[in-house]
């Protein structure tokens, strides 16, 4: 999964990414889908001893431009996992409350406790995104935010938190397939927000956006991952994948009983 990962201090472009890249799977989706099944088993399983082991924390961020498919992922990648270690939390435009605190306020209350996992759906990277695609706050007092995140990330790091970033990158082409779907089905129009065509004129501006944030955050102990997602079936596989692998290295173990069970006879 090294080819998605974006390297601390390189430069990025999403251009030359290909977002219907299927990896080793070549186009094979049923293949694809029973290695990602495979998977899944896995990250219960690693789940159920980060749950028990208490130790580290898990948060896993994802972002993308509208229909990317951060909802579907959610569901694709971490279903079956034990609910009482794991929520996801949904980031809309803050409310006037939220407004009236620094824009970390509302992330760092969400962020995950010990032995548990987190999913951002949206997250702190829209005060660097939408923020400043559409200037809500002046530019000199936005891009103080690269720091403070790079820091606020490896102040999590250093408390136990291990952080996935994960950015699902479609292309407008895609984007205008999956809008087009919702429109002719009834039952997606709840889906359906108009705002979303507002943004997809300022495609550009959103993709040059999402560049200079990954450029300026991916960090050795928050790196970003720039997932090709045209393939549904393809960016849950890599979204797993790189999620196993990194929680396997830290070789999490179940916590030792501190009484000597050896004795224990129940009646
Ligand atoms: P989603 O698209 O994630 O399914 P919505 O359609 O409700 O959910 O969109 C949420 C909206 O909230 C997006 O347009 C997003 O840009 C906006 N938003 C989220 N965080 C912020 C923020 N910090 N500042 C401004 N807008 C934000």
């Amino acid at each position: 999964m090294e080819k998605y990962l974006v390297k601390p201090e390189s430069k990025l472009s999403l251009r030359k990414h290909n977002c219907s890249d299927t990896g080793i799977f070549l186009g094979n989706k049923a293949k694809c889908r029973k290695a990602t099944a495979a998977l899944r088993d896995e990250l219960v399983g690693l789940q159920d001893v980060l749950y028990a082991q208490h130790k580290y924390k898990v948060l896993v961020v994802l972002q993308a431009m509208d229909t990317g498919g951060k909802d579907g992922a959610v569901k694709g990648v971490f279903e079956g996992l034990n609910p009482l270690g794991v929520h996801a939390i949904s980031f809309k435009a803050p409310t006037p409350v939220e407004l009236e605190h620094d824009y970390l306020w509302r992330i760092h209350s969400q962020v995950p406790a010990s032995g548990e996992m987190v999913i951002f759906n949206r997250s702190h990277y829209e005060d660097v995104l939408v923020v400043r695609v559409k200037n809500l706050v002046p530019a000199e007092v936005s891009d103080k935010r690269f720091g403070h995140i790079r820091d606020f990330e490896r102040m999590l790091s250093d408390n136990g938190t291990v952080i996935f970033k994960f950015f699902l990158h479609i292309d407008a082409d895609e984007q205008k397939k999956r809008l087009q779907a919702r429109l002719e089905d009834k039952d997606k129009h709840w889906k359906f927000n108009i705002g979303d065509l507002a943004d997809r004129k300022l495609w550009d501006d959103f993709q040059a956006a999402y560049e200079e944030a990954i450029e300026r955050t991916s960090t050795v102990e928050a790196p970003w991952y720039v997932v090709p997602s045209n393939k549904k079936w393809y960016r849950d596989y890599v979204i797993a994948k790189v999620m196993v692998d990194r929680l396997k290295a830290l070789k999490m173990t179940y916590p030792e009983n501190k009484d000597d069970l050896s004795k224990v006879v129940i009646q």
